[in-house]
């Protein structure tokens, strides 16, 4: 079934900031069939790009990696904001299309050679993906690909990876 996903995206104007049209994913969670078409198109990707892990940085990451990853039967890794993870952590400064954040993972977290998918709601300037590749590579991981509900192509993100697969369920300008 081929699913208008645009139709389970509310578009609010001036949020978090002026001039922001920020995209709620929230309405596709909320409806199981969505939710769950969105995860199937997603775990279909990451089995075509062969993934062994899926990394989601905080927070929406989590939510749309996490099903991902229990339905190929694989693991997930969660890229944190400072101070959250309680052992050992690499760590990677990024800067957001409104503000920087600093993102971690657990230095176990990857195992050398291990073939990652990285997954998140919605790719803007690509700083998020530039932090949580670089976590998955000081740790000796590959990516392989990465997969969002929503890209925003006007910010060009996928342009900045050019050695990256990118994939995505919706494009915005
Ligand atoms: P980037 O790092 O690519 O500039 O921004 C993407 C990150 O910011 C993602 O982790 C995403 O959750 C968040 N983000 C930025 N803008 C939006 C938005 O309009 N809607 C949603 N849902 N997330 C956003």
């Amino acid at each position: 079934m081929s699913i208008d996903y645009k139709k389970y995206i509310a578009s609010v104007k001036d949020f978090p900031n002026e001039g922001i049209i920020f995209r709620d994913i929230t309405p596709i969670l909320q409806n199981g069939e969505v939710f769950a078409a969105a995860t199937h198109e997603i775990a279909e990707y990451a089995k075509s790009r062969h993934a062994d892990v899926i990394v989601g940085p905080e927070a929406r990451g989590f939510l749309v990696g996490t099903p991902v990853a229990i339905e190929l039967g694989i693991g997930f890794v969660p890229a944190r904001k400072p101070h959250k993870l309680p052992r050992e952590v690499e760590a990677a400064a990024y800067d957001l299309e409104y503000g920087s954040n600093v993102l971690e993972m657990h230095k176990d977290a990857i195992k050398p050679g291990q073939k990652v998918v990285i997954c998140d709601d919605l790719m803007a300037t690509a700083g998020t993906l530039h932090a949580t590749k670089e976590l998955i590579e000081r740790l000796g991981g590959e990516v392989v690909g990465a997969a969002f509900y929503i890209e925003l192509t006007d910010l060009k993100g996928r342009e900045k990876f050019p050695d990256v697969d990118i994939f995505s369920l919706v494009q915005y300008e």
